[in-house]
C-alpha cells in the first residue's frame, strides 16, 4: 500500500483496550485504498478512564468517525448525542460518526450478523434459534434473530445468574420476541428443535482451536436442515463448523459478519458503496499469513 497523506486526509479509527488484535484496520484501509478515498483508519488504545477525554480529543481534532470495541461499547453510549434504536435495544454501540450536533452511534454487529442469513430462503418466524453464550455479541445476535422474524429465541449459557440477568435486561415491547434461557446440560435436547444454532462463545477460537461448544454426541444430532453459525473468525472454519458440515448442515463463519459490520460503517463514514469482496479477501489474506 502506498500512502499519500495530505492536509485534507480524513481520519477514521477504532478505540479499545487492548486494540493490537483488531482486524478492522486491515479491512477498512483496503477498502479506502481500493475506492481511492483520502481517508486513513488507525487503531487507538484508550483505557476505560480516558474514554471521555479521548472522545473530546477526537471531536476537536476533527476525527471523522470511529469503531468502538471492548471494553467501551456500553460506556461510550452516554457520550453520544444520538443512538440508533437498534443500538439502544442491544445496549451497545460499535460505530460512531460526526454530525453537526455531536457524535451519533449505532451497532453494525446486528447488520453483520444477519447479512449471511438473509440470503437463505427460510421461514424465520417458524424457527426458534439456539444462541450459545450470553455475553456482548449474543445481544446483537438476539436482536438480529428478532429482526429476521424469529418469535422464540433460546439462549443457553453456563451461569444461571448471568442468564437470568440477560433475560431480564430486555425491552420486550421493542424486541418483539420471547427469550427462554437454558443451562448447558440441556443442549442435547434443544439441538433437534433448533434449526439455527449460533455460537457466541469464544470456545474454538485461536489459540484454543480444538475446542467446540458441541460434543461429538451433540454433533450427531445435527441434520442437513440445520444452520450452524459460529461468530468466531479465527480459525475459519472452526472445529464446530467443520463437524457440522460433515453432518450436512449449512455453515456460516464469523468472517462475513466481521466484514459486513465493517462495510456498514464504511458506508456511513464515506457515503460510498463498500467493496465487500475485497474487504473479505483482505481479511482472509491476513488470517492466512498470521
Ligand atoms: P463476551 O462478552 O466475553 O461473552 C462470551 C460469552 O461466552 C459469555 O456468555 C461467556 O459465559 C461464554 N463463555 C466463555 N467461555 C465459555 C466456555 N468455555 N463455555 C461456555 N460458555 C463460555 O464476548 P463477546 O464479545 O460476546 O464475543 C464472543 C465471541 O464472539 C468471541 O469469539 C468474538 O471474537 C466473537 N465475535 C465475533 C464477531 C464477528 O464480527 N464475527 C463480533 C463480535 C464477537 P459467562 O457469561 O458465563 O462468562
Amino acid at each position: 500500500m502506498v500512502l499519500k497523506i495530505t492536509g485534507k486526509t480524513k481520519l477514521l479509527g477504532i478505540i479499545g483496550d487492548p486494540i493490537e488484535h483488531s482486524l478492522s484496520p486491515i479491512i477498512q484501509n483496503r477498502a479506502l485504498e481500493l475506492k481511492g478515498l483520502d481517508y486513513l483508519y488507525v487503531p487507538f488504545a484508550v483505557k476505560g478512564d480516558n474514554l471521555a477525554t479521548a472522545l473530546n480529543g477526537f471531536w476537536v481534532t476533527g476525527i471523522h468517525g470511529f469503531n468502538v470495541t471492548i471494553p467501551h461499547k456500553q460506556a461510550v453510549m452516554p457520550l453520544l448525542k444520538h443512538i440508533s434504536p437498534s443500538a439502544l435495544l442491544i445496549g451497545a454501540v460499535n460505530t460512531v460518526w460526526r454530525m453537526a450536533d455531536g457524535w451519533h452511534g449505532t451497532n453494525t454487529d446486528l447488520d453483520g450478523f444477519i447479512a449471511p442469513l438473509q440470503r437463505l430462503n427460510r421461514c424465520w418466524q417458524d424457527i426458534s434459534p439456539l444462541i450459545i453464550g450470553n455475553g456482548g455479541a449474543a445481544r446483537a445476535v438476539v436482536v438480529g434473530c428478532a429482526k429476521l422474524g424469529c418469535k422464540n429465541i433460546q439462549v443457553i449459557g453456563r451461569n444461571q445468574e448471568k442468564l437470568a440477568q440477560f433475560k431480564d435486561s430486555w425491552d420486550y415491547a421493542q424486541l418483539n420476541a420471547h427469550i427462554d434461557i437454558y443451562t448447558m446440560d440441556q443442549l442435547s435436547s434443544l439441538i433437534p428443535v433448533s434449526e439455527l444454532i449460533v455460537n457466541t462463545t469464544p470456545m474454538g477460537m485461536s489459540p484454543n482451536s480444538a475446542l467446540s461448544p458441541l460434543s461429538l454426541s451433540d454433533m450427531e444430532l445435527l441434520s442437513p436442515s440445520h444452520i450452524v453459525y459460529d461468530l468466531i473468525y479465527n480459525p475459519s472454519p472452526t472445529v464446530l463448523l467443520q463437524q457440522a458440515q460433515q453432518q450436512g448442515a449449512t455453515i456460516i463463519d464469523g468472517t462475513e459478519m466481521l466484514v459486513q459490520q465493517g462495510a456498514v460503517g464504511f458506508q456511513i463514514w464515506t457515503g460510498e458503496t463498500p467493496p465487500l469482496e475485497e474487504m473479505g479477501r483482505a481479511l482472509l489474506d491476513h488470517l492466512l499469513l498470521s
